[in-house]
C-alpha cells in the first residue's frame, strides 16, 4: 500500500468532468436542490454511478437529466461487486458512488469499497454535501465545538441500554439516526441513561414538513411516548453538564413567567425544571424571584 495520496485531477471553481478513480459524491437528504454543480457534472460524466437502488438514485438523475448508467451496490451484493468496480477503475474508467440520500458511508454502504480503492492504491475523491446528522446538529442549537456521531443505536432495548451507558461519559454532543417507529423507545432510554440533558428530535430536515423539536430529553420522551411521528429522523443531545449553559437565564424566565400564570409556584416550577432538565432548585429559585418582584 503505497502512502502517498493518490487523487484525481481537481482545483479551481469549475466542475470537472470526471477522471478515472472512485468518486464519492454527496446527494440530496431530500431537498433536490441540494446537490453541488461539481456533484451533477462528475454523476453526468462518470462512466459508472454505483447507487444503493437504481429506482431512488433514477429520479435525482431524471431531475438533472443524467443518463450515465447505473449499477447497484448495496449490502447484499456488495461483496460479488466491488471487486467489479476495482477491475472497473483499474481499466481506466470513473466511478461515482452515491447512496440513496446524504453522503456515502455514513450509516450507508461505501466504506469497504473506498478501502479497497485505497488498498489497489487507485485514486479517490470525495464530493462532498449533505448529511442528516451535521444539518441536524446546526438546528439543534447544541454544543457544536465536539460531537460524536453516532449512528443507529441497536434495535434491541439491552444492546441500546449498554451503548448508551457507554456514551453516557463522552464530553460531546451525541447525534443518533434513529426510525419513526423506535423514537419513543430510545428517548426513554437516553432520558433513564443520559440523564437531564438538553436534545433535539429533527425530523424530515430540507423537506416540506422539516420539524426540529427542542427540550429536555424527559420533555421529549413525554412528547413521543405515546405519539410516532412520521418521517426521518435525527436526535442530537447535549453533552454532560452542558445545561447551564443551553438554557439562558431570560428563556427559563420566560416558561416561567407562562406556568406561574396557570399553575401554582411549586407546579411551575416542577414542569420547567421537566421540560429544560435544568436542577429544581435553580428554577424554585427564579421562580421565587418573579413571584416576589
Ligand atoms: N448517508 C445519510 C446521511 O448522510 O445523513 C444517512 C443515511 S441513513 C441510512 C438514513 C438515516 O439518516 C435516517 O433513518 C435518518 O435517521 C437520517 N436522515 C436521512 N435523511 C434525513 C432527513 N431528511 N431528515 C432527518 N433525518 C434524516
Amino acid at each position: 500500500m503505497s502512502d502517498a495520496v493518490a487523487e484525481p485531477k481537481r482545483g479551481g471553481s469549475e466542475p470537472q468532468q470526471a477522471t478515472a478513480g472512485l468518486h464519492v459524491v454527496a446527494t440530496p437528504i431530500g431537498n433536490l436542490g441540494d446537490i453541488s454543480a461539481r456533484a451533477v457534472e462528475t454523476l453526468r460524466s462518470a462512466d459508472i454511478i454505483a447507487c444503493e437502488d437504481s429506482r431512488v438514485t433514477g429520479k435525482l438523475l431524471k431531475a438533472y437529466d443524467i443518463t450515465t448508467k447505473t449499477k447497484p451496490y448495496h449490502d447484499h451484493n456488495a461483496d460479488a461487486v466491488r471487486p467489479w468496480l476495482i477491475k472497473q477503475i483499474q481499466q481506466g474508467k470513473s466511478v461515482a458512488l452515491v447512496s440513496d440520500a446524504g453522503t456515502p458511508l455514513v450509516s450507508d454502504p461505501g466504506y469497504k469499497l473506498v478501502r479497497a480503492a485505497i488498498d489497489s492504491d487507485l485514486p479517490v475523491t470525495a464530493l462532498p454535501g449533505p448529511m442528516a446528522a451535521v444539518t441536524a446538529l446546526v438546528l439543534s442549537g447544541l454544543p457544536t465545538d465536539r460531537f460524536l456521531f453516532a449512528g443507529f443505536l441497536p434495535t434491541k432495548a439491552a444492546a441500546r441500554r449498554s451503548t448508551l451507558t457507554d456514551l453516557a461519559a463522552v464530553p460531546a454532543t451525541l447525534i443518533f439516526y434513529e426510525s419513526a417507529r423506535r423514537l419513543g423507545a430510545s428517548l426513554g432510554d437516553m432520558a433513564a441513561i443520559l440523564g437531564p440533558r438538553q436534545a433535539a428530535v429533527a425530523r424530515e430536515l430540507t423537506k416540506l414538513f422539516e420539524q426540529v423539536v427542542r427540550g429536555s430529553l424527559v420533555a421529549l420522551q413525554e412528547r413521543y411516548a405515546e405519539n410516532r411521528p412520521k418521517g426521518e429522523i435525527v436526535i442530537v443531545v447535549a453533552p454532560p453538564g452542558a445545561e447551564a449553559e443551553t438554557v439562558s437565564e431570560a428563556a427559563l424566565e420566560a416558561m416561567l413567567r407562562e406556568a406561574l400564570a396557570a399553575h401554582s409556584l411549586r407546579d411551575a416550577a416542577a414542569a420547567v425544571a421537566a421540560a429544560t432538565g435544568q436542577p429544581r432548585r435553580r428554577i424554585y429559585e427564579i421562580a421565587l424571584r418573579l413571584r416576589d418582584a
